[in-house]
């Protein structure tokens, strides 16, 4: 079976076209600057071929249809008719607390999603624009999606709770809902197989570390806590984003310097996180390159993100009464050996115990922890595109 996975923004839209069952990722890509003029850069693993094009895109629906002609095509196509793309599975990022797995999508489904939109103003919509533009181009090809809060549906509610006055959640679902859930569910699922044990069997912290960053407590293979929250941007500092923080803060900066709650929001989200604090960059790659040329905010903006990350483990490690394995995911977490080591490391009376050596390596599923750590330490590189595709072609088989 052959399913394209597509992950729609409001002016990009990321695809691949893989088969489930052997994992092997077709064709994938990237349109860009929808709505402006447009490009596409399509890419073929097998032979490592990149296409770059030049093509008006003045709506989704013409991103989509440059994918499927890019994918027909006689140069660099992969496929010789779109009747052999059995399903489309489309990542949504807010499902509220409609969905608590990926569904088929019909027109009661796409109403659930524009209820959402409240939720995420910026993604629910452009998540719609990719599926009303897939319909149009594909009528007739099955589509599921696939949503990145659905993972954390069964967290307790004395985990999504917040102490607010409690009409805020009955009416307005003001709650925590998290993010990043099919990374989550995949690194978990591939921790027990790496481990050899039933998921059902294992407390496992899985550590979603890019430029957006989330940590979440699994345990018995279900999401019972994550650090993400009503927004994307709750928990961690992160590339831009300022994580947690006191609400006091929000009256007394928007009183001094005159900003609106809308310039305000621009701050927390565009202009805080580790940028914010070093000044340098969002990148992580260039905050360790100046903290080593002795840039000392740099250094604080990478420390303060690992401390933060450290204390997640500790609290979930509590909440969850003990802890098999943590895992390292994402971009950080798939290359950055130095911040793992320094995350994991004062970990030592609560079991885990790193390999230095074995730490050294990028993007591989490998066994990070000393062979007699107590607590296992895993790299597993992040698949959100399989976990899609498994998803839809579960759903549309049946
Ligand atoms: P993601 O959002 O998962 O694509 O992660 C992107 C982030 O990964 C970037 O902001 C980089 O800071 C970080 N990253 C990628 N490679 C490295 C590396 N070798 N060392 C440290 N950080 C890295």
């Amino acid at each position: 079976m052959k399913v394209l996975v597509i992950n729609a923004g409001s002016s990009s839209l990321k695809y691949q076209l893989l088969d489930p069952s052997t994992e092997e990722v077709l064709a994938q890509g990237l349109c860009e600057r929808i709505g402006i003029d447009g490009r596409l850069t399509h890419k073929i693993p097998a032979t490592g071929a990149k296409h770059e094009f030049e093509i008006p895109m003045p709506t989704h629906a013409e991103a989509i249809q440059s994918v499927i002609d890019a994918l027909l095509s006689k140069e660099h196509g992969v496929i010789a008719s779109m009747s052999e793309i059995d399903a489309v599975g489309h990542r949504v990022v807010h499902g509220g607390e409609a969905f608590n797995k990926s569904v088929l999508i019909t027109d009661e489904v796409m109403k659930a999603i524009e209820d959402c939109i409240p939720l995420a103003p910026l993604h629910n919509p452009a998540n719609l624009t990719g599926i009303r533009a897939c319909q149009k181009v594909m009528p007739g090809v099955p589509m599921v999606a696939v949503f990145d809060t659905a993972f954390h549906q069964t967290m307790p509610a004395k985990s999504y709770i917040y102490a607010l006055p409690y009409e805020y959640y009955e009416k307005d679902k003001v709650r925590r809902y998290g993010f990043h859930g099919t990374s989550h569910k995949y690194v978990s699922g591939r921790a027990a197989a790496m481990l050899g044990k039933n998921i059902e069997d294992l407390k496992i912290i899985t550590c979603h570390l890019g430029n957006g960053s989330s940590v979440t407590a699994v345990d018995g293979g279900k999401s019972v806590d994550t650090s993400m929250g009503f927004t994307p941007l709750a928990g961690l500092p992160m590339g831009t984003r300022s994580g947690d923080l006191d609400a006091g803060i929000l009256e007394y900066l928007m009183n001094k310097y005159n900003m609106d709650i809308k310039e305000m929001l621009n701050v927390l989200n565009k202009k805080s996180g580790v940028l914010g604090i070093s000044g340098v960059s969002s990148d992580f790659r260039d905050l360790s390159e100046a903290a080593e040329k002795g840039n000392d905010r740099a250094g604080l903006a990478v420390d303060a993100f690992n401390y933060g990350v450290k204390k997640l483990i500790g609290a979930y490690a509590a909440a969850m009464g003990g802890v098999d394995a943590i895992v390292f995911t994402a971009g950080v977490g798939e290359n950055s050996a130095d911040q793992r080591l320094a995350i994991a490391s004062g970990l030592e009376f609560m079991g885990v115990k790193m390999d230095a050596e074995a730490n050294k390596v990028r993007g591989k599923e490998t066994v990070i922890s000393a062979a007699d750590s107590q607590v296992k330490v895993l790299l597993i590189p992040t698949n959100e595109e399989l976990m899609i595709a498994r998803d839809t072609a579960e759903i549309v088989s049946k």
